[in-house]
């Protein structure tokens, strides 16, 4: 996890609901070099003695930022849950389509997310993310693809309709405003998941069930997903791939549902925690 203000995060290990070890002296961030380093597995023998000695701190009301640095970049699969391609209207994709999310817009779990200026169709999308752990350059198969995971997180793609299908050109306009990718509040790492394919997810608005789904419906799994990629661009330790959301989302429903200030996004996928958002309009 990173903990504290925004901009001023430091890393952390998560032990419960309440508590957590500060390893803010051991890395310095959870970013590219932290990771290409082999970080995670490096913080395991720290983490257990510190514990043992009871060096744990609680969260108290602190903040929960991005549980990753800003990332090289933020990659996204488009239509990934056959179900979700069709309550869009869209057909059923031969291959991964792939589309980019500015990495700016990573903030924390349960942080503010703005509707952008002249929105009309902000929407929402519970996502799994993967987190690149090394350099993925022509990976030659699934199995290298996942050794080169660095874990796995809890994302909400945060999506503009109106900009992202009715102003042209790519999605990556209604994807990449402030605040659309909210992430955490926790990294976990593959040993971690059972069954990474097999996960439940789920996206409340107002309290409201929106969204539903699992893992295991995704058209392209997670390792196909990382090899696939890095046939096409390099994948740098530290990146994010959001891997498609399930049915549920605002644009699905008839009428559709678009977020309003004020509105309250819960959201959760088994093992990876939850997030809460409160949408407010940009000024
Ligand atoms: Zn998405």
């Amino acid at each position: 996890m990173r903990i504290g203000p925004a901009g001023q995060e430091k890393p952390a290990v998560r032990l419960d609901d309440t508590t957590y070890i500060d390893v803010s002296d051991i890395a310095s961030d959870f970013d590219e070099r932290f990771f290409a380093s082999g970080g995670p597995s490096l913080l395991t023998e720290a983490v257990a003695e510190r514990r043992r000695v009871g060096a744990v701190t609680s969260f108290g009301d602190q903040r929960i930022g991005p549980p990753i640095a800003r990332p090289h970049q933020i990659l996204c699969i488009g239509l990934n849950y056959r179900d979700h391609a069709m309550e869009t209207g869209q057909a059923v994709p031969d291959e991964p389509i792939v589309f980019n999310k500015a990495p700016n817009t990573l903030v924390g779990p349960n942080d503010t997310v703005y509707i952008p200026r002249g929105s009309t169709k902000p929407d929402w999308e519970v996502e799994l993310g993967v987190v690149v752990g090394r350099r993925c350059r022509y990976l030659a198969d699934e199995q290298e693809a996942a050794a080169a995971i660095a874990g796995y997180v809890l994302v909400n793609d945060v999506s503009e309709r109106a900009f992202q299908l009715e102003r042209g050109g790519q999605w990556v306009k209604g994807k990449s405003a402030e605040t659309f990718n909210p992430c955490g509040p926790h990294l976990v790492t593959p040993d971690e998941v059972a069954d990474v394919n097999n996960l439940d997810m789920w996206l409340d608005v107002n309290g409201v069930r929106r969204q539903k789904g699992s893992t295991a419906t995704m058209l392209f799994g997670v390792t196909y997903l990382v090899h696939y990629l890095s046939q096409f661009m390099v994948l740098e330790p530290g990146d994010l791939i959001n891997t498609g959301t399930p049915p549920g989302v605002g644009m699905g429903f008839n009428p559709p549902i678009w977020l309003r200030p004020g509105d309250v996004m819960a959201l959760g996928i088994e093992n990876l925690g939850t997030q809460r958002q409160v949408a407010a309009a940009a000024r």
